[in-house]
This record gives C-alpha cells, structure tokens and sequence, in this order.
C-alpha cells in the first residue's frame, strides 16, 4: 500500500493521478466486491482518501486544501469511477458539498474556519436534500429552521441520506424559517454531534449499494452561524447543480470506460484464438467505442464551460438559461448513454460478464448503471429543460 507522500500539495496533478490510481488498484477495486454484495460503506479507501487529504482536494490553498480546479475533481471522479462507482459516488457527493461551502462562504468566517478544519480533520460531508412529501424537486422544502436567539433547532424527513452515518456533517435544504414559502430555502451545515438519525429506511438496493443511502429522520441543533448566509437559489443554480452533473458525469464515464475495457479484453482474447478472422466483437466494439467518445465530448465541453464560467467570477453567468440546459443536457446524455455502453460491453463479454464471480464480471456495472438516470430523475430534468427551451434565446 502506498505511503502518504510528505507534502501532497506540491506534487504535480499528474503524479495526483498517479497516486489516485494505486489507491484505485490497491485499495478501492479490492474491496468493491464486498462493498457491493454487503452494501457496507468503503471504509478502506475513505482511510486512504483521508490520509492523502484527497477529502479537502477541493478547498483553496489559501485555506490549507489543495486548491484543485472543478475540471481536476472532475478527472479523479472519473478515474475512481473506473474501479468502484460506489466509492466514486461518495468522492463525488463530497465534493459537491465541498464546493458549496467553497464558493459561498465570502461573507462568513464560521464557513472559511471550516474550510480549514476540514483541511485538518479531513470531515465527510453528506447532503440531505430529498424530503419526504416533495421527493426529488430541489427547489421546495417542508423542513423549516427553528431558530431562538443564536440557536436553531431542526428536523427532516429525509427517505435518502448518502453514508449518512459514516459523515461527519450533513448539509441539509430547509425552510428559512417557519413562516417562509417552501422555496425560500437555506443550507444548514449540521454537525453529527449534534445530529441524531432516526432509521426510517434500508439501502438494499439493486445498484451504488456501497452508497448506504439509507432514509432517516434527522434532528439537530446549532447555531444560526452554520446556515449558509447565500439563499439556496443561488448556491443550487451557481454550484450544487452544474457541480453534481459535471462530477456524476465523471464518474459514470469511468463506470462506462472500464466497462469498454473489458469488452476490448475479451475482443483482444477472441482475435487470438482466430488471427486470421477479426471477431464479430470487435465491429460491436467499435460501435461502443464511438458512444463513449460522444458521452465524453459532451462532458468535457460541459466541464471546460463551466470552468470557464467559474475562473471569470461572473456569478450572473450561471443564471443562463442556456448554460443550465445545458448541464441538465449532460445529466441526461451520459446517465442513459452509461446504461448502452454497459449494456454492449456485456453482450461482447458474454456470459464470463453476466456472471457475478468471474474477473470479467459486468453484473455490478449494469447495476450501478441504472441508478444515474434516478438521481434527480431525468423526467423531472426534462421537464425542466422543456419549460426553459422556451425561454432561451439559443440553446448550443
Ligand atoms: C444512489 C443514490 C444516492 C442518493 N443520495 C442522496 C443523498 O445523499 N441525499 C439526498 O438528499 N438524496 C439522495 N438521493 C436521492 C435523489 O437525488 C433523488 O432526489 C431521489 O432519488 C428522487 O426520488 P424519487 O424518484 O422517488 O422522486 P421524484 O424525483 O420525486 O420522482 C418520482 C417520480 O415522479 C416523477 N416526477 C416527479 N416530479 C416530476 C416533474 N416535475 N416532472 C416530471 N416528472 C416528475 C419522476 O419522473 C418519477 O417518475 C440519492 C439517489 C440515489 C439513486
């Protein structure tokens, strides 16, 4: 296993890549099957991931992190997502939170202090957005702040918390306070010390079992210094939303990509046992290999945009409506195009794929597969892109 290096952040990206790979080959695949079949959170890469403050990659340098750039989280998303989505899925739900607090905590010295906490204690952020009664529409809560001088107290029905119990914070969506409309929302930052869970619901699922996103009532306290000063609106429209589709995307490209790489093995196998005959596979995997070029031009275009958006520090720029369909285009295009090339890379592999305890097993891809296009439905997505279609002046 390797050694954390002296100081992580003066190396260059490239030997981070290197290191993120040896966690993925050492650490990350040797556990995926037992993380998978036990649902049971990856506690052995979370270690490792801690131990590499890979947890506070995100966080500025000026606060101790590593002041990676969103394209560069996007990448280790993708490279983890190539060797456990599960595992990859956690990296990635992290890190949205992380670059909630990162790009909205100007006016507040309780978030900058907790950006340097973090860097130290190397915190796993969950988020606890779903609410029982409005499902999956972000925009609306029931929950509400109950606040009493610098105090507040809360609590959520929430039917799915990602590795709600291993975090050590939960940013939670709420009503401003009681009286407020179900869209005039804040972000609270709970502590899990001062958090109970209530069990409401398993996670036996069919895919990203390795998630534990089990449902629970929530109840905390703190104090009114860990609800987010920006209103919800703009940390969803700025960072939440183009952040979770852009670092989703990456990870299913590496669920995808790895998929594709053993059908290229099996292919390979076939064409040696014939030299003289190419395989029919291989025309199959041609085909695969040009769906995943497409999934991966679609995100990278995304992910240099919104790059590009975020290094002008033009916040009125993510109002667009023409940006926002467009990062709910990536959602949509790469959650199904991951199901086609998972599903083509097991009809290349054949039964060796469709088996569970083979090394050619695919069963956990398709699994995991299936779940991209639930989180945040796409119907809703759609529903979304349609009513501003209307409005936007040129969608590209
Ligand atoms: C692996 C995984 C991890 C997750 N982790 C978390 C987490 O950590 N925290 C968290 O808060 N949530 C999490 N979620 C929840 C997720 O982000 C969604 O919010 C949730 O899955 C939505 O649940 P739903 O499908 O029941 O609800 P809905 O999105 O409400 O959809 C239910 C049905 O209604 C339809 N529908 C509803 N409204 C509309 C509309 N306006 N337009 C069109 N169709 C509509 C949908 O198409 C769908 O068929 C996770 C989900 C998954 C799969």
């Amino acid at each position: 296993m390797m050694s954390a290096p002296a100081n992580l952040d003066e190396i260059s990206f490239a030997a981070l890549l290197e290191v993120v790979h040896a966690l993925g080959r050492d650490v990350v695949r040797p556990a995926a099957v037992a993380v998978d079949k036990d649902a049971r959170f990856p506690h052995e890469a979370f270690t490792e991931f801690k131990k590499h403050k890979l947890l506070s990659a995100y966080v500025p340098r000026h606060y101790g992190g590593m002041g990676l750039s969103i394209t560069e989280i996007c990448k280790i998303c993708e490279i983890l997502g190539g060797y456990c989505a599960s595992t990859a899925m956690i990296f990635a739900m992290h890190q949205i939170q992380v670059a909630c607090i990162v790009h909205h905590c100007d006016s507040s010295e309780f978030f900058q202090n907790f950006l340097r906490e973090l860097v130290r204690e190397q915190y796993l952020l969950a988020s606890a957005t779903t609410e029982l009664g409005v499902g999956g529409d972000l925009r609306s809560s029931l929950c509400a702040i109950k606040a009493n001088d610098e105090h507040f107290t809360l609590e959520k029905q929430a039917p799915v918390i990602s590795y709600g119990v291993a975090a050590d914070y939960v940013m939670v969506t709420c009503r401003r306070a009681e009286d407020a409309q179900s869209s005039d929302q804040v972000q609270v930052l709970v502590n899990k010390k001062d958090t109970t869970l209530e069990q409401l619901s398993g996670w036996d699922t069919l895919g990203f079992r390795g998630t534990c996103s089990a449902g629970f009532v929530l109840r905390s306290t703190g104090h009114v210094q860990q609800i987010q000063p920006a209103p919800f609106a703009d940390i969803l429209a700025q960072s939440m939303h183009p952040v979770s589709h852009l670092v989703w995307g990456s990870l299913w490209l590496g669920l995808a990509q790895d998929a594709v790489s053993q059908a290229r093995a099996s292919v390979r196998a076939a064409a040696r046992k014939n030299p003289s005959t190419p395989p029919i596979s291989a025309m199959r995997l041609t085909e695969l290999d040009e769906v995943l070029f497409s999934m991966r031009a679609g995100l990278v275009t995304a992910i240099a945009e919104y790059q590009q958006k975020l290094d002008a520090g033009n916040r009125e720029a993510f109002s667009d409506f023409g940006f926002s369909i467009r990062i709910n285009n990536v959602k949509l295009r790469c959650s199904e195009l991951v199901v086609d090339i998972v599903s083509g890379a097991l009809s290349i592999v054949g039964i060796m794929g469709y088996k569970n305890d083979t090394p050619n097993s695919l069963c956990r891809h398709v699994r995991d597969a299936y779940g991209a296009a639930l989180m945040v439905n796409n119907d809703r997505i759609r529903g979304h892109n349609s009513a501003m279609q209307i409005m936007v002046r040129d969608a590209q």
